[in-house]
């Protein structure tokens, strides 16, 4: 019972917070490995403790709608700025987007408010 409501949360979950899917399983795996050496991390949710959201949603996407900002779309990135870079080919997609270079902490600092 409780798989099925995680598997429900997620899909609910993907459904508000997906926008584009940046498409790199090497950026993915970075990402997800840096969350999981991080003590924000919850291992058994697969959760940030940070934002709240999904890793394994969160990490394969380009750009998300932010929850905690009425459903602003942002470049992905993590809260506290410490993923890896995002690849050239991403940011060029995002430029309209984005107007800053942006290595992740300056996404962070960029969508802070
Ligand atoms: S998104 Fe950032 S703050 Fe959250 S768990 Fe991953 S590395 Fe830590």
């Amino acid at each position: 019972m409780a798989a099925h409501f995680t598997g429900l949360k997620k899909a609910l979950a993907y459904a508000f917070l997906a926008d584009q899917e940046h498409g790199q399983q090497a950026l993915t795996t970075a990402r997800l490995k840096t969350c999981e050496g991080c003590p924000n991390y919850k291992q058994e949710t697969k959760q940030c403790g940070v934002c709240g959201c999904f890793m394994d949603i969160k990490a394969p996407l380009a750009t998300n709608r932010n929850p905690m900002k009425l459903g602003r779309i942002e470049v992905t990135h993590c809260p506290k700025g410490l993923w890896p870079g995002i690849e050239a080919s991403v940011k060029k997609q995002k430029v309209a987007i984005v107007p800053i270079g942006g290595c992740d902490y300056d996404l962070a600092q960029y969508y802070k408010n």
